[in-house]
């Protein structure tokens, strides 16, 4: 099941590269797995997936010696500041950084650890009150004084786009976040690349493609609907 979905999923990524006349290869999946049992990580890894994606680091910590170490881990939940000395040198990229506090907190982490964190600056672009994410109003100076801080590299923007029953609802604030990255890419900061476009989710992530993501962020399209009152890892 989890092998078809998949796979069915990356060809719908590779209709909207055609659509959008855009290399597929410029687009990684990242299969969403938080709340899901190892045994079905294992069927995704077995399946070719090798971009997992979890938004609590208890959870993380839990999975990341369970799977092979080729994975490449994904945070992409809120972070707390108190927690981020657990994930700095274990998981690839931050998709979730948002506040200068929290980008100090990495950067002082990975000094220690003399790493560099990969980072994406996430920008609450609808504006939505609910939602984590630097104001669109905001981002470009949280970029400058992120780009300044040793041990980070920021590699792009990640948003969560509203909850919306038409996908075409959303590819404004899509367009908006790609519209964003291109502003920022022609400042030239130091240490700033906008490469990566963290966006679209099960919903919306045909969309998101076609607007330029970089990175899809994909859950029960793969893993089918989430339990969060059983949502524990069976080892
Ligand atoms: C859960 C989650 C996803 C995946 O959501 P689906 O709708 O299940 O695809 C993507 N991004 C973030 C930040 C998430 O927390």
């Amino acid at each position: 099941m989890i092998r078809d979905n998949l796979e069915q999923v990356k060809q719908k990524i590779k209709d909207a590269c055609d659509r959008a006349g855009r290399d597929e290869k410029d687009v990684t999946l990242i299969s969403v797995s938080k709340t899901k049992p190892l045994s079905m990580l294992t069927e995704a890894y077995e399946a070719g997936a090798r971009d997992f994606g979890e938004n609590k680091v208890q959870e993380l910590l839990d999975k990341i010696p369970l799977m092979p170490e080729d994975v490449r881990w994904h945070m992409i939940g809120h972070l707390q500041r108190n927690k981020v000395k657990y994930i700095v040198g274990k998981v690839y990229m931050i998709h979730s950084v948002d506040s200068l506090r929290l980008a100090e907190e990495i950067s002082k982490e990975a000094v220690k650890q003399q790493t560099e964190v990969r980072i994406l600056l996430e920008v609450n672009v609808a504006g939505e009150e609910s939602k984590f994410g630097a104001t669109v109003e905001e981002t470009e100076e949280l970029v400058q004084s992120v780009s300044r801080l040793p041990g980070i590299r920021i590699c792009g923007l990640m948003t969560i786009a509203p909850f919306v029953e038409n996908a075409e609802d959303n590819r404004l604030y899509f367009r908006k976040l790609r519209q964003m990255s291109v502003d920022i890419e022609r400042k030239n900061i130091d240490n700033v690349s906008m490469n990566v476009l963290s966006m679209g989710m099960t919903g919306d992530y045909t969309v998101a493609v076609e607007e330029g993501a970089a990175y899809v962020r994909v859950g029960t399209g793969i893993f089918g609907e989430r339990d969060y009152v059983k949502g524990m890892v069976n080892k």
